[in-house]
């Protein structure tokens, strides 16, 4: 056996990221969805003396069920319930370490072995290897041309592959896509009592006005679980902190396979009193709509394919050679995305200036190019 002793799928394998870059290297840094603004000084200030009141306590250990969060969470979600929907509940939220750790724990305690997730490519990269780390078997349905999603081929392949989870962003990265509302109902009741829906709501803060939250729907489904993480409009990507609204029961399957104190005293403290600067810390939301809005247009008028994004990101192409368009756009300081379909490059959504950079670096590119 060659050292180290490796399980022997493992063998070989990169670990999954973004290349992290130093701003000296990439002075525009558009790859990896986060908000371009940080936080104001007020906010710093609370957040720090929210910290050193958790390190006065750092000889104990935090709350294992980290119930101040999960109420200030729940209050939170509150927001997006419908008319006349009871308010969320401290016992319908759980959180961890960002929403990767959340969805790693649901397939620790769903998925495994003999036991199937299904997602619908493309979609998140991190899905496949949830499922090899938890042993549980991956199967990938297509979107169509479009990225939207084909109810009926969704419904078919439930029914054939009996799912114990389906996972399915929305909006969908990378493409940006939000779900048909009508989507989740129809595949809740086709997984029945056998299976779960996850609707990955990462970038849920960024949908158009109108399109409602999958929490609206948690009262008529149990088998409903809707993620959220702070890492994107929330502005908290450092922060390291995700959670999920989801039946009682679910949260409480989920404490069987959480590692203890998973949830340290300082992320907790430091992540409550981010919640209560919850309307500074989302308040660029509508500016980078708009940004987004306006990056579509502008990829568009250059002749370019973009998929229509409800989300702070926008996939475009196509590009024969795409990799080089990736190193032109870093050679001129702008860093972006090569991720999605062959061809394909994903830009974040930044701040004005940051996205003139972008454009001017990109209109070089199509130039020297003579394409489009
Ligand atoms: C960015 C992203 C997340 C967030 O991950 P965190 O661990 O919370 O930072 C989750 N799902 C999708 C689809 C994402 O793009």
């Amino acid at each position: 056996m060659t050292f180290p002793p490796l399980r022997e799928e493992l063998r070989g394998l990169a670990p999954y990221g973004a290349p992290q870059l130093s701003l000296e290297q990439a002075p525009v840094q558009l790859n990896t969805n986060e908000n371009p603004y940080g936080p104001s000084e007020a906010c710093v200030a609370d957040i720090a003396a929210a910290a050193a009141e958790a390190a006065r306590g750092l000889n104990r250990y935090p709350d294992r069920e980290h119930v101040a969060l999960r109420e200030g969470l729940a209050d939170y979600l509150s927001r997006d319930v419908a008319d006349g929907q009871d308010p969320i509940t401290p016992e319908q939220v759980w959180a961890a370490n960002g929403s990767n750790e959340v969805m790693l724990q649901l397939l620790q305690a769903f998925g495994g072995p003999g036991r199937t997730v299904v997602s619908f490519a493309p979609t998140y990269s991190m899905y496949p290897e949830y499922a090899r780390d938890t042993h549980s078997r991956f199967v990938a349905g297509r979107r169509a041309e479009d990225f939207t999603l084909d109810v009926d081929a969704a419904l078919e392949l439930v029914r054939t592959e009996r799912p114990s989870l389906v996972l399915l962003p929305s909006p969908n990265n990378p493409t940006g896509t939000a779900l048909e509302p009508e989507v989740v109902g129809v595949l809740c009741e086709a997984l029945g009592d056998d299976g779960l829906l996850v609707v990955d709501e990462a970038y849920g803060e960024f949908r158009r006005t109108g399109t409602p939250s999958a929490i609206e729907l948690l009262p008529s489904y149990p088998n409903l679980v809707v993620t959220r993480t702070m890492s994107k409009a929330f502005a908290g990507a450092g922060l390291r902190l995700g959670y999920l609204a989801a039946d009682p029961r679910i949260c409480d399957a989920i404490r069987v396979v959480r590692l203890p104190y998973h949830l340290s005293a300082v992320s907790q403290a430091v992540a409550l009193a981010a919640l209560r600067h919850h309307e500074e810390l989302l308040g660029k939301v509508d500016e980078l709509r708009h940004e987004r809005d306006e990056t579509v247009a502008w990829l568009r008028g250059r002749g370019l394919d973009v998929a229509d994004s409800d989300a702070n990101f926008a996939l475009f192409g196509t590009f024969p050679d795409r990799h080089a368009v990736w190193q032109r756009l870093l050679d001129q300081g702008v860093l972006v995305r090569e991720v999605g379909p062959e061809g394909w490059l994903r830009v974040s959504i930044g701040t004005p200036e940051e996205m003139t950079a972008f454009r001017e670096a990109l209109d070089a590119v199509l130039d020297e190019s003579g394409s489009k």
